[in-house]
This record gives C-alpha cells, structure tokens and sequence, in this order.
C-alpha cells in the first residue's frame, strides 16, 4: 500500500484569496492540515515528507472552472466540427484543479451520461470535478429520466444547464418551461444538498436577461438559482450584465477572447467594468467555456469559421485582470476560486484554509505557473506535467 504523503510548501506568499503573508502550508493526505508562519519540517521526520521551496512565490486556491464541454462539444459545422474530450492536462496547465463539465448545443447525439462518466474519469485521475445535467434543449436530457432525481441520487450532477436562452440555437422555452426547469432543480438540489443552479446559456438576441427576469417575476423563485453565462459576448448584454449583477449572478466567458473581438467585452476588462458599474465583486465569475466549438456565423446565419476554448484562458484572464486592468490579485482570484465555490456549494473548495481539500497553484511574480497540487498530489512542479491523462503520452 502507498503510505501518505506529507507535502510542506514553504514560505509562500499566500492569496488565500485575501492576502495572508508569507506562511508554511503542510498537506496530509488531500486536506490542508497547517498553516504556519514556520513549519520544522525535520519534526515530520517520520513521515514521508516533499518539501516545496515556494520562497518568493505567490499561492493560491487551485482554480475552478464551472463551465467546461469535458466531454466534447460543437457540431455547428457538420460532424467533421465535433469537438474533441478535454485531456487532464488541459486543467493542469492552467492552474485548474476543480471543474463542471456540461453538454452543450448537441443533446441529440450526445447524452449527459458521457459527461457524467468522463466527470468519474477525471476524478479518478485526480482532479474534482462535477456536472450539470441537461444540455441547450428544452424538455432537456438528462440521466435518470428528470432533472430533480439526477440532481437528488446521482452526487456528481450539481446544476442543470447550460438551458440556451436567447440564442438561434434555444428551443425558446417559455416562461413557465423555465420555471419548471429552475424549480426541479432546486427541489433536487435541496434533496440531494446540492447549489441546484441552472447554469444558463445566453446568446445574442436583444434583451437576453428578460427570460431569467419574467421567470423570477412569475414565481417564488430567485435571481440566484440562475446562473447565466457568456455575460460578456456582446456590448449590449453586457450593459444590460452591470444592471442584472446587482441582483443575480454574472458569468464571464473567457476562452473566446479574442476570437470575436469585434464585439465581445475583453473578459479580464469585464470583471473590472462590472466592478465599476457596482457589481457586488461575490456575483462576478469567470468560466472558460473550454472545449466548445466557438462558431462565428455571417449576418446571413451562415458558419464562417470554427476555433475551439481551452480551460487555461480562465487563468490568463485573471492574470491580466491584475496586469492589464490593475486590480488587486485578490480581487480578480475570487472570480475564479471563492466565488464559484461559494455559488456552486462546492464545500472545502476555492480556499486556502486549513481543513480545506488541499488543491494549491504556486506561482511566480510575473504569473507562470510553476507547481500545482490537486488533492494534496504534485500533478505539475518546476512548469513540469508530472501527471498526464490517460491516454495523454
Ligand atoms: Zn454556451
């Protein structure tokens, strides 16, 4: 049997997202158990002990990316335009130690199961990871047949989404199909102790809140159990963003910059603006849409061309929120740690804190990422991949 490693990182400046100084962080097992400003690593002789050098360099809670197609997404060109499973890696390089993967505008040929199962593959090669049931389609698939059993039996499912709204590939559901959805999610999550969060897909039609607005209008139900996403692809969603944020939440998308520049809001630009704007900075989050197709249709709704989001630019928008846009690190790491964990009831994720799970990014100054632990395991040191996927050689 393995015995249980020990790792001691020692004297890092720790964001956990507040800035907590320049402290010791020993690991047992996958849970932080100190944090000190000196741990004698010669006292844990005994053990199996890595010691991390982490003088000079800045910690932080591993990063969680809430919106990722982990089992592949796309199709809007044809079959040949499917996109591809994330590998692992694909989170490590990226800081990224938690994710929930979602489906996407496919829910013909592709189903939640891939998902949920490509979701127990990515645990089992040692990173957290959960799922929304559901896909873009209304009535929407799900794994046990509907939306509150998924969410109430089956532990990985946290949410339902992404539902599309205002978009030309919605099923245009109707007020009350949106309620139906967002109600079922919450009884289940409220069986099952999840968030129960409908993770909302927002496209380009004008006034793209007000099927979430007349949905919390004509029910018991809140701004919070939605949770709309691509909040910055175009100018006027997100004008509209800096007056929803103030009472739901605002998802920023990050992996399509700068595909659509001409007329999506920088993500990193985002973050500060709906600051700005008087955005509560614990309703503002960044997700990177990673593996979805990202189609660039022509006025005449012809597909132009394809790229595809990877999960790192979550971390590159964060880094520039701070480099670019000047806000204080601790401030921009909430968007992607904190927050997201605090919305998705992911508990013991998002913080450095002792008893947290013992997910950790070390980084230097100028934001390389040198070291990443998920689950107390060194799956990157030195900028080195030590842990690969599977298949990934
Ligand atoms: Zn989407």
């Amino acid at each position: 049997m393995e015995s249980i490693k020990l790792v001691l990182i020692s004297q890092a400046e720790i964001f956990a997202p507040e800035n907590i100084g320049v402290k010791d962080i020993l690991i047992s097992g996958e849970t932080i158990v100190a944090i000190a400003d000196k741990i004698d690593a010669t006292t844990l002789k005994p053990f199996d002990v890595i010691v991390i050098d982490a003088k000079g360099k800045r910690a932080i809670p591993g990063l969680i990316d809430a919106h990722v197609h982990i089992a592949g997404a796309g199709g809007e060109g044809g079959p040949s335009t499917r996109t591809p499973e994330m590998q692992l890696s694909q989170m490590i390089v990226g800081g990224i130690t938690s994710i929930v993967g979602c489906l996407g505008t496919d829910g013909i040929t592709r189903r939640p199961d891939s998902v949920l199962m490509k979701v127990k593959s990515l645990k089992a090669e040692g990173v957290s990871a959960w799922m929304y049931t559901g896909s873009y389609q209304v009535p929407t698939p799900t794994i046990t047949g509907a939306i509150d059993r998924d969410l109430a039996l089956v532990d990985e499912v946290i949410g339902v989404g992404e539902i599309a709204l205002s978009d030309h590939r919605s099923s245009v559901p109707t007020t009350n199909e949106i309620i139906r959805i967002a109600e079922q999610a919450r009884v289940g999550g409220m069986l099952g102790g999840k968030a129960g969060i409908v993770n909302i897909h927002m496209g380009d039609a004008k006034n793209p809140f007000n099927p979430i607005v007349e949905a919390v209008k004509n029910s018991e139900l809140k701004y919070k159990q939605f949770f709309p996403t691509h909040c910055n692809r175009n100018d006027y969603i997100f004008e509209d963003a800096k007056t929803y944020g103030k009472e739901g939440y605002v998802d920023i998308t990050a992996s399509s910059y700068p595909y659509f520049a001409e007329y999506e809001v920088k993500p990193s630009t985002s973050i500060k603006e709906l600051l700005n704007a008087g955005v509560p900075i614990e309703h503002i989050t960044m997700t990177s849409d990673g593996n979805g197709s990202l189609p660039h249709f022509d006025d005449n709704g012809e597909l132009v061309r394809l790229e595809m989001g990877q999960p790192k630019s979550i971390f590159t928008e964060m880094s520039e929120a701070v480099t670019i846009d000047k806000l204080p690190l601790e401030v921009a790491l909430k968007t992607v740690t904190s927050n997201v964990a605090k919305i998705l009831k992911l508990r013991n994720k998002g913080n450095i804190r002792v008893g947290a799970d013992a997910d950790i990014v070390l980084i230097e100054r100028n934001f390389t990422i040198t070291e990443v632990i998920s689950r107390g395991r060194v799956m990157l040191s030195n900028k080195k991949l030590l842990v690969k996927g599977t298949y990934e050689y």
